[in-house]
């Protein structure tokens, strides 16, 4: 075991700090070293920061998007195409798209995708309540923006079978080419479906 270096509040300040993700132990001593020295200017508006978050933040009903208003902004905001309902499996995944600008819909957290192994159900997740909002009349497509894993694409297809009735188009992202990839350094998989889904020039 590693001798402290620090008092035990300073030892449990890096402990915490290394459980966030992509810090280890050295980056979060360094990190926590960095939050000391910085103490007025860094520590204590991030101390504030943190106690403010962690007293509005709240799960939106509609969609399950992280915000601190319920409906959350997304949900709320009139400009976007409420036709289009983008399914992810993930907060981060939404955070993802709406950072790359790709798609002016809405949205639908599902909370994780289909592991039999790990022992993830249906039932953990919020499948029903998307094909609930994709009978609203108004939604025309649901767009499944998920990870392109046996795990991802399981979860689409089970999706897509339970939408078979509802009157929507459904849709998933396109695998292939990465933007400003090479094909020599591509993947076998990862090639045969550029071809497969090849479009019009
Ligand atoms: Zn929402």
């Amino acid at each position: 075991m590693a001798t402290a270096v620090a008092g035990p509040e300073i030892e449990r300040l890096i402990q915490l700090l290394a459980r966030l993700p992509g810090l280890g132990p050295r980056s979060a001593r360094r990190a926590a070293l960095h939050l000391i020295k910085k103490r007025e200017l860094l520590m204590a508006p991030l101390t504030q920061a943190l106690e403010t978050a962690m007293e509005k933040i709240v799960i939106c009903s509609t969609c399950g998007n992280i915000d601190t208003q319920n409906p959350c902004t997304v949900c709320t905001d009139a400009r976007r195409d409420a036709s289009i309902i983008v399914a992810v499996a993930d907060v981060a995944d939404l955070w993802a798209l709406e950072r790359a600008h790709a798609v002016n819909g809405k949205y639908h957290v599902l909370g994780g995708t289909l592991s039999p192994l790990d022992g993830i159900g249906p039932q953990d997740l919020t499948i029903g309540a998307l094909v609930s909002r994709a009978h609203d009349p108004s939604v025309k497509e649901v767009i499944l923006a998920l990870n392109a894993t046996v795990e991802g694409q399981t979860t689409a297809h089970y999706i897509t079978e339970l939408l078979h009735d509802a009157d929507v188009k459904v849709t998933r992202l396109a695998h292939g080419v990465p933007v400003g990839g090479e094909l020599d350094y591509l993947d076998e998989g990862t090639l045969s479906a550029a071809i497969k889904q090849r479009t019009l020039f």
